[in-house]
């Protein structure tokens, strides 16, 4: 595909004299690009066809248009019209107006969305866009006191919607009526250089929006596309304004930079741009530190989970979030507890006291709804509870709802080098065996660890004044409030 392409832009770019401004849109004729309507989705050229025979223009543009061109699927279709939201939700019965930052129209058949936004002009630009622009429809925008843009409404024209983009690859768009792309900002060019350039200033498009540093790390991790020089410069030095952005947009950007397939690449770059650790500052800390115990080396450990995650997703198999947060917390979880335990805590409410206090801070990076944390409390719990199989509990623990996560969790543990005594293996087989051999299994480790783990006597109780350390379950103590949602 890149080579069909590769022509095509040498062609293009011949045609300019000079690189920029006024020879752009370069315009590429369905005869030469590769984008043909069978790859798109059928509802979203229902939606561009409906809005194109009531008037209005619409284009494809963005994920759909790149990755098609790069030879991968896109995960979704993105319109984008002259038509204001309003007058998109009156064209479409099966649609919704959503959306504070950006208003724009959710169009649904069945499962799918197709989004359609409405062409918007740069906000850092829109005094000068609202004195010269008369088909300007609207102005709504606002910025934080770091420079943030806190609402971005400037409705514009197409050229205006082109600079806004991020990437010069993400501003190539798809008009359905001639079958050919529109190239604004050169990102034809980009895609054959495996380049990925921010459209205008990179230092002030961050400073309008510091989460495009995290677009251009997932993209190069999901490309395997190089940051071109000016875009890669400022952001070592720019992370710091990720301090500024809602926990809970974060927490939805590290979702699609480690839970997308390309985790591993992904957590490699942002640590090299020095972003992770305002994502995870703990787990950063800790990876710097050099800590590692003869039960966990963070690093192996994460990396083998992220491997996990990646090949899972490869494969067409589905991820929870509350799982990988889980792995990406878990080597802070082990410290805290050693830290709790040489207060001489027992070990399972240092467990849970050390579960609180990471999860407590990691909230305030990126949010974790509820739903997702207290499933990660019972993984980590489950660390503790799979060892212990004798009597009945076994059998009950294969019955808990977190068991298969718990268990996926301890097989990442030893295949990053934990040695758990072929833990996983005794339960990969309990899982597959009848009922008579699972009690035999059972048997084999009460004979064997008996002495470790097994029942203890009972021993009449003393009475004694509580010390106020009493021993949470990790369900008691996932009742405090950890969701930013
Ligand atoms: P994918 O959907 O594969 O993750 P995408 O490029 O389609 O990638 P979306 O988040 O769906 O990403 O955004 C759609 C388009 O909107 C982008 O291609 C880009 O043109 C624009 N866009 C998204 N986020 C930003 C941003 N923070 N700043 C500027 N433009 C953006
Ligand atoms: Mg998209």
């Amino acid at each position: 595909m890149l080579t069909g392409l590769k022509s095509l832009v040498r062609k293009a770019t011949s045609l300019l004299a000079s690189p920029k401004a006024q020879t752009y849109p370069i315009i590429i004729p369905r005869s030469e690009h590769s984008l043909s309507r069978q790859n798109l989705s059928p509802n979203a050229v229902k939606v561009l066809y409906r809005l194109n025979s009531a008037g209005y223009d619409a284009f494809l543009v963005g994920g759909c248009v790149r990755d098609h061109l790069i030879g991968m699927e896109p995960k979704d279709f993105d319109v984008v019209t002259n038509a204001t939201p309003e007058e998109v939700h009156s064209i479409f019965s099966n649609s919704r107006l959503i959306g504070r930052r950006f208003k724009l129209v959710h169009v649904t058949f069945g499962r799918e969305i197709i989004e359609v936004s409405t062409f918007r002009a740069n906000s850092a630009q829109d005094e000068k866009a609202a004195s010269h622009n008369t088909s300007l429809k609207g102005k709504d925008s606002a910025r934080s006191a770091h420079g943030i843009v806190l609402r971005d409404n400037v409705y514009g024209n197409i050229e205006e919607d082109a600079e806004r983009r991020d990437f010069t690859f993400n501003a190539l768009y798809y008009n359905v009526q001639d079958f050919s792309i529109h190239d604004y900002c050169g990102g034809l060019k980009d895609i054959e250089n495996k380049q990925i350039r921010m459209i205008g200033d990179a230092r002030q498009r961050y400073q309008e929006d510091p989460v495009r540093m995290l677009r251009a790390i997932r993209f190069a991790g999901k490309l395997g596309f190089e940051l071109e020089a000016d875009t890669a410069a400022p952001i070592k030095e720019m992370a710091h304004l990720l301090d500024h952005i809602p926990p809970a947009r974060l927490f939805d950007e590290v979702l699609k930079l480690l839970g997308s397939g390309n985790g591993i690449a992904t957590f490699a770059l942002l640590r090299q741009y020095g972003l992770f650790r305002y994502l995870f500052p703990d787990t950063e800390a800790l990876l710097q530190s050099g800590w590692k115990r003869d039960d966990i080396d963070p690093e192996a450990f994460i990396l083998q989970g992220l491997k996990n995650t990646d090949d899972r997703i490869q494969s067409g198999k589905t991820t929870a979030p509350y799982f990988l947060y889980a792995i990406l917390l878990w080597p802070s979880v082990c410290l805290r507890q050693e830290e709790f335990q040489n207060q001489s805590m027992p070990s399972t409410p240092a467990l849970h006291q050390a579960a609180n206090m990471v999860l407590d801070n990691q909230v305030a990076s990126t949010a974790i709804p509820r739903r997702f944390s207290t499933p990660m409390r019972e993984i980590w719990d489950m660390q503790y509870r799979l060892p212990k199989r004798y009597g009945k509990r076994a059998f009950l623990l294969l019955e808990h709802p977190r068991f298969r996560a718990g268990f996926d969790f301890l097989l990442i543990r030893e295949l990053s080098g934990t040695k758990l005594d072929d833990l996983g293996a005794w339960w990969e087989t309990f899982q597959h065996a009848t009922e008579n051999e699972q009690r035999d299994l059972i048997k084999s480790i009460d004979n064997r660890t008996s002495e470790k783990e097994g029942p203890k006597k009972r021993r009449p109780r003393r009475r004694r004044k509580s010390n106020g350390k009493g021993s949470q379950t990790a369900q008691d103590t996932s009742t405090r409030d950890t969701s930013n949602e």
